[in-house]
This record gives C-alpha cells, structure tokens and sequence, in this order.
C-alpha cells in the first residue's frame, strides 16, 4: 500500500519510517526545505535512538522517499496521514489548527482519487469533522473518508512504542475507512496488539482525556513530594509502594522539576479550553496546569535556598536541559523556566546536555555550553540535575565534589541519596519529595 506522510517532525518521520518498515511504500512531505534535504541525504533533523538505522534501511529497500511535493507524494496513495503540528494559539490556550486545516486544504486540492485522510497530529474532538469539511469545500467531487489516529509513543522510545504499542487507536466513520486503517496496522494486529476501533469524537477525546491523566498523575506525585519534605516521608519510598498497587501502576509516578515536553503542557491547556468552549470545566486538568507552575516555582525557591538565598555571583552548573532524556526536544521543559530564573537573579549559569545544545542556544540567553559534565562544574557553587540523561547517573560524585567551589548538589530526578553526597564529600545535598542536609 502506498502511505503520504504530511509532515517530518518528530511523530511524521518516525511513523513514516515504521510505516515502510511494515513493507508499505511510504512518502514522506514537508515544506521545509532544510528537513527535506536533510533526509534526502540520509541525515536525521532529530534525535531519536535507532531511527538513522531504520530509516537508511527502509531507503535503501526503496520504500521510504521524501519530497516538498505534496501532489506527487498523494498520488496513488491508499491513505494520507496528517501529522504537522498543533502548538498553543497565542492567548487563548486553544490547540492552533491552522496547520492541519492547510494541509487539509493542500491534500483536497491534489486528490484525485479514493484516498482516507488520517490526521495523526493531536487535535481537540470535533476537528475531524472539520477537516471533512474543508475538504469538501476544496474538492466537492473527491471521494474520501477521514480517519482519526492519534499518537501515544514518547520521545526518546519512539520506535519501541510504535511497532509494541499498548493499543493503536483509529477512528472512523465507514467500513471502507476502516479497512484501509485495518490494512495499515495489519503486522501489528498479527502480532497481536489491540487495535480500537472507535467513532471519530472518542478517538480524538482518548489522546487528550490520556494525556491528562498522565499529566495529572505527574502533577500528584509532585504536590505529594512538597507534602513529604514537610512531614519527613521519603516520595521515592511512597511512590514506590502506590505503584505495586496494580490498579494505581508504577508509572509517571517519579517526583521532579514539573512536566514539560511538546505534548503535555499544549495538550492540557487544549483540553481546559475545550471544557470551557462546552460548559464543561475541566477543573482537574485547569487545577493540573497551574500546579505544575508552582512545582516548577518551588524547585527555584529551592535553589535559592541552597545559594544562600540569592544567585547573585554565583556559578551553578546544570547538568541536562531537554524536557526528558534521550532527545532534543526542548519544549516547555522545565529548564525553560528554572535555567533563566537563575541568569536573571545574576548567577553565572554553565549548561551540559548531551543532545540539548542545537535547540537550546537560542532558547537559554546568556549560558555557557560545556560538553562534559566534569568541566561544567569546574569551580561552581552549585550543580543542578535537571535531566537524567544515563550520562549523569553514575557520576563520580567525588571527581565532581572535588572540582566545586562549594560542593552543592540539587537532585531535581532523585537519582541520587543523601548517603551517595554526604560519602563524595557534598557539604548539602537536596532533591524532592525526600529529606537533604545542609
Ligand atoms: P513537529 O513540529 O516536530 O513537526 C511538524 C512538521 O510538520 C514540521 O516539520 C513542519 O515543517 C511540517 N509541516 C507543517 N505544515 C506542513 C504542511 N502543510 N505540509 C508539509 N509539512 C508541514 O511536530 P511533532 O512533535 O511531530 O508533532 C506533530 C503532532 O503530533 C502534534 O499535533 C503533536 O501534538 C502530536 N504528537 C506529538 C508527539 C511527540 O512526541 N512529539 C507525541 C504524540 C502526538
């Protein structure tokens, strides 16, 4: 089957080069030209483990392609998968739709024949019906089905995710829609993962009412962490015994700086904003976004703290910057609002990520890059973890201690304890949701 690809960001590309990995044909579409010829040249725009491998394979086997040249790329296509961005709009919390409904546009004014338009970006419920809408307009005489499939997987496990997903999530309104859909993801249905078949207003509200919960889940375990500094209790040793609940899980349930990333943050704020458009508060997720702010706040009151209460001609050093380990991507992450709290209140401010650099020289004014975590502590007063990168989880912690002015740590991903600080030498040591010393 042959599949068009609109868009070559982090979900297009990496559906796209599973796609063909499945043995469909797959052309991949954007409409930036250094993306394109980036990939037509065997490069990949961004970091994701294992997919320079699987994308020159399916090349080479020759059924991945890339191209500016939406027309080209739809023609003969079964299906056309829509996966270009949905960020905030500017004031009003609302998902932007204006890429998808472009591209919607672009796509009705190129088919010909029979196609099932997939819009895999994350859009509020409601926004398949409009895309049909708009195709329509564009192209009264085209017949088409739309289909909504949204993507879970995470950054930094996204091949992993795609070909052993939890459950693939499609949308529809006809049979037909179905079986293409049907046919697409049929390795995975051999393989035995569920594949839901659902209309297209629960397949657009599954992706934002999951990504709310994991967000509120998060959010929990951080306002529970504040809530076991006060009182003593270790959140490592509480989230640990909720998770073995098997009705509660293990997962997202890891005190930190408060979440960030490309999805979370749009995605609840969306979701608020569609409560409100219906009637229909979320108070939970609206309570949600502005905890998260606070949590954020806290982790600065924190640092303070640990600077004696000002940054003012201090050196702190910051080990990790992108939203999570394993990828560059750089959105909404926690860093953004702590690292600058720390330039404006006049630290001197050195930075070490491994893949964070590219998109954060321009998003963190006035840092000093370093490529090694032993040299970004030379002399400083203070050594942030804000991402646990594999790289800073088995630092010698004696080596670094050693190279500070003042050997202070903050923890702000628990990978470390007060026993690890106290025996490499640390004169305070402290993380979240669990007791330090100073
Ligand atoms: P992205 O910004 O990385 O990529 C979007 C790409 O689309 C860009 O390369 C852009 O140039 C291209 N584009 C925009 N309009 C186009 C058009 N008309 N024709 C061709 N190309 C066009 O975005 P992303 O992170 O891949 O996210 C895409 C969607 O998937 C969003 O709705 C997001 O919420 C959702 N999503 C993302 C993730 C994730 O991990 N990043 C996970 C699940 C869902």
């Amino acid at each position: 089957m042959k599949i068009a690809m609109i868009g070559t960001g982090y979900v297009g590309l990496v559906s796209g080069v599973c796609f063909s990995d499945f043995g469909h044909e797959v052309v991949c579409v954007d409409k930036d030209p250094a993306k394109i010829e980036k990939l037509e040249r065997g490069e990949i725009p961004i970091f994701e483990p294992g997919l320079d491998r699987l994308l020159a394979k399916n090349v080479e086997a020759g059924r991945l392609s890339f191209t500016m040249d939406l027309p080209s790329a739809i023609d003969g296509a079964e299906a056309v998968f829509i996966a270009v961005g949905t960020p905030t709009r500017r004031g009003d919390g609302h998902a932007d739709l204006s890429y998808v409904m472009s591209a919607a546009e672009e796509i009705a004014r190129a088919a010909n024949d029979y196609l099932v338009i997939v819009t895999k970006s994350t859009v509020p419920v409601g926004t398949n019906r409009q895309v049909k809408q708009t195709v329509k307009k564009a192209n009264p005489d085209l017949d088409f089905d739309v289909a909504s499939n949204p993507e879970f997987r995470r950054e930094g496990a996204a091949i992993d995710d795609f070909m052993k997903p939890d459950r693939v999530v499609v949308g529809v309104q006809t049979e037909r829609a179905s079986d293409v859909m049907g046919e697409i993801y049929r390795p995975l249905y051999l393989r035995e993962f569920p594949i839901i078949t659902t209309d297209l207003e629960s397949a657009e509200m599954i992706k934002y009412a999951s990504n709310a919960f994991l967000a509120t889940k998060i959010t929990f375990i951080n306002e529970i962490a504040a809530l076991c500094e006060r009182t003593g209790a270790d959140v490592k040793q509480v989230s640990k015994g909720m998770g073995m609940d098997g009705r509660i899980g293990n997962k997202f349930l890891h005190a930190g700086p408060g979440y960030g990333g490309s999805c979370f943050p749009k995605d609840t704020r969306a979701l608020a904003r569609t409560g409100q458009d219906f009637s229909i508060p979320m108070q939970i997720t609206e309570k949600v976004i502005s905890v998260n702010e606070e949590v954020k706040r806290r982790m600065i009151d924190k640092l303070q703290d640990l600077c004696d209460g000002s940054f003012n001609h201090k050196t702190i050093a910051v080990l990790g910057v992108t939203f999570k380990p394993n990828t560059d991507d750089m959105r909404e992450a926690p860093s953004l609002t702590i690292v600058p709290a720390l330039v404006g209140g006049g630290a001197k401010v050195k930075v070490c990520d491994p893949q964070g650099q590219h998109e954060g020289v321009d998003l963190l004014p006035g840092v000093h890059w370093v490529d090694d975590p032993y040299k970004c502590v030379h002399k400083a007063d203070l050594l942030v973890i804000l991402t646990e990168w594999n790289e800073f989880r088995a630092l010698d912690l004696k080596r670094i201690a050693r190279k500070m002015a003042t050997p202070r740590l903050a923890d702000l991903r628990n990978i470390y304890s007060v026993k690890d600080a106290k025996r490499a030498g640390f004169e305070a040591y402290e993380s979240v949701g669990r007791a330090g010393f100073v």
